[in-house]
């Protein structure tokens, strides 16, 4: 019945996907027909941006898609932690700066390692580091902590925003949700996948108003050498 359940899950899942895709794709498409239906006519400089922006969105949508389909670790590997998200960090210093957003991070991992596959798993950093900042429109400070503890690899991403009333928390991870003009709500989805493919966890804990920290946590390597799911 586990396996029904599970399979009865996925399905729902997956026709959610679907009516949530031709939802957010439709929009764009529309927006780009009707300009180019006008610029048949005469050119504007103005359709052109739109046009533009619009693609620029179906292209966040459909690359978000394409991780989300194969959330699962292709191959795994050794993956230095520590050093992945320090790296992960650098991606953000020239955004950071140009929002006004602080990120001390505090990594207390020296040879500490999980397995599975370093893209997915800096995809994971690179999504709950990315919505820390956009939660911080006026700017703020991202405290980002990893440390091991008992045979795990506990990692959290703290931020000073805009937080998420109780009532929100719930739907947090359903395809599509999103409080943004631009956003996807595809980001937390796929962490979820790739977490749970990587033997680990996720929790969210939030304050409206105050701020927002997410815990993710690991199997260290060391310590435990589960297969991965497949
Ligand atoms: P997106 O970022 O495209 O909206 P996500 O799946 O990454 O999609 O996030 C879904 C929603 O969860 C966001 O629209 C936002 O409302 C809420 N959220 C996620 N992370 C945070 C955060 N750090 N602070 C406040 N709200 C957040
Ligand atoms: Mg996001």
């Amino acid at each position: 019945t586990e396996e029904l359940i599970h399979r009865t899950e996925k399905l729902s899942v997956v026709g959610q996907l679907a009516a949530g895709i031709a939802h957010e794709i439709r929009n764009p498409l529309t927006a780009i027909k009707g300009f180019t239906q006008l610029l048949r006519k005469e050119s504007h400089n103005d359709y052109f941006e739109v046009m533009l922006s619009e693609l620029e969105r179906i292209e966040e949508i459909v690359s978000d898609l394409l991780i989300l389909a194969k959330p699962q670790p292709s191959k795994t590997e050794k993956v230095h932690i520590g050093a992945l998200i320090e790296d992960t960090i650098d991606l953000f210093k020239s955004e950071a700066l140009l929002r006004n957003v602080e990120i001390h991070s505090h990594i207390q991992l020296t040879h500490q390692c999980i397995e599975g596959e370093a893209d997915k798993l800096k995809q994971v950093y690179i999504n709950l580091i990315k919505n820390a900042i956009e939660a911080m429109p006026d700017g703020g400070t991202i405290e980002i902590s990893a440390y091991p503890e008992n045979g795990k690899i506990i990692t959290q991403i703290k931020d000073s925003g805009i937080g998420i009333p109780d009532e929100r928390l719930s739907k947090l991870g359903e395809p599509f949700y999103s409080t943004k003009e631009q956003g996807t709500g595809l980001g937390l989805m796929i962490c979820n996948r790739i977490i749970k493919n990587h033997n680990g966890k996720m929790k969210i804990e939030s304050t409206a108003g105050a701020g927002t920290t997410i815990h993710v946590c690991f199997p260290s390597y060391t310590h435990e050498h589960k297969k991965m799911k497949a």
